[in-house]
């Protein structure tokens, strides 16, 4: 039996995503040959990239916009630096949400002035900043809209006059937002949309090219826009898997039917979390997370039977972070209210065994 898979990421992916990707590297497209052992350059796998960056820009409602999708290597990590890389001349914005924001800072700083605008830290990032002033002369501001550690997320996307440059890579394809707001978007596709091994960069275009440092080829954003991903041999199996997620998601009504979705199920398990006396939810209500749940309970002493209930349920993956400790429910797109329902009521299970 399936378990149900609260991991944080790498994470669940659609049930049919998982067969079709698995058939797919036994025979792709009944050419008798498997996904993983044909040219990147074949028709087959030309059509996949094609149909893979196509779906993105059309899902995030950002075709003929200016914006080109990329599928990159080296992780939501890797774009930490090329962002700055390719992006910073002068000074650059950083909100401080969470561990992954400040490797985002972290790394800028070595390409010019790059600095904190805002910060949760105080609270170990249990809530998002608000009320901030943005300096309009910033070449960017970067921001991580979800934060998978911690289980906050930006509800409201800030307006700003400058370049607004996001990692969402936990919570991309989960919600409509207006994603002409943002000049970059990076995701690594291990959260919502696939395996690890790739990042999806949906970037527009007329930003590039503005900074007068020279960018080593690999790094530069205009050499994997000309090459259309594929300067260097892409990670075929990651985009294949990816491009059927994208299709997946299409198919079951796009990102504002997902999205109901979404909401219902965190609903159900912030409800249950603040209706068990047992239970304390760690992230700030107004900034609490629809991808990313954490919480603790209030007593230790309730820990073994706790995780002894949870194994026995078939609940995989929702033991929090070590920074923040207790659990972490990671509910992303391909996860079933039903699963929800069964931590819920093993929630309840323990309320009625003490
Ligand atoms: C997981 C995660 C990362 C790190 O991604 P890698 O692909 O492992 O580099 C960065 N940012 C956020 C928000 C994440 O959830």
């Amino acid at each position: 039996m399936k378990k149900h898979n609260f991991s944080a990421g790498p994470s669940i992916l659609p049930q049919p995503v998982i067969e079709q990707s698995a058939q797919g590297v036994l025979n792709i497209n009944n050419s008798n040959l498997s996904l993983i052992e044909i040219s990147h350059r074949s028709k087959d796998f030309v059509d996949i990239m094609d149909n893979a960056t196509s779906l993105a820009l059309e899902l995030l409602n950002l075709k003929n916009k200016g914006y080109k999708a990329l599928f990159l290597q080296g992780g939501a990590s890797m774009q930490f630096l090329m962002t700055a890389y390719n992006l910073l001349e002068n000074k650059a914005g950083y909100i401080n949400t969470g561990a992954w924001s400040s490797k985002a800072l972290k790394e800028a700083k070595n390409f010019g002035d790059a600095i904190e605008v805002a910060s949760s830290k105080d609270a170990n990032f249990n809530y998002i900043p608000k009320n901030y002033e943005v300096d309009s002369n910033l070449d960017y501001l970067h921001i991580t809209t979800n934060n998978t550690i911690f289980g906050t997320q930006f509800h409201d996307i800030p307006d700003v006059e400058t370049n607004l440059i996001c990692d969402m890579s936990s919570d991309i394809f989960s919600r409509q937002i207006d994603f002409s707001k943002f000049s970059l978007i990076y995701a690594g596709a291990q959260k919502n949309m696939g395996p690890a091994g790739t990042t999806l960069v949906v970037v527009k275009e007329s930003i590039l090219g503005k900074v007068s440092r020279t960018i080593p080829s690999m790094l530069d954003y205009k050499t994997h826009i000309d090459k259309d991903s594929m300067f260097n041999t892409p990670p075929v199996f990651a985009v294949y898997t990816s491009m059927l997620t994208l299709e997946w998601l299409k198919e079951n009504g796009g990102i504002s039917n997902i999205e109901k979705k979404n909401i219902e199920k965190a609903n159900l398990l912030y409800d249950a979390i603040d209706n068990n006396e047992l239970f304390n939810g760690f992230a700030r209500k107004e900034d609490r997370s629809l991808m990313n749940v954490t919480f603790n309970l209030k007593n230790q002493e309730h820990k073994n039977n706790f995780d002894k209930l949870c194994l026995e349920a078939n609940i995989n993956g929702v033991n929090g972070h070590r920074s923040v400790g207790g659990y972490r429910a990671s509910i992303y797109n391909a996860l079933s209210i039903d699963s929800i329902k069964v931590l819920i009521e093993v929630m309840n299970e323990l309320k009625r065994t003490i």
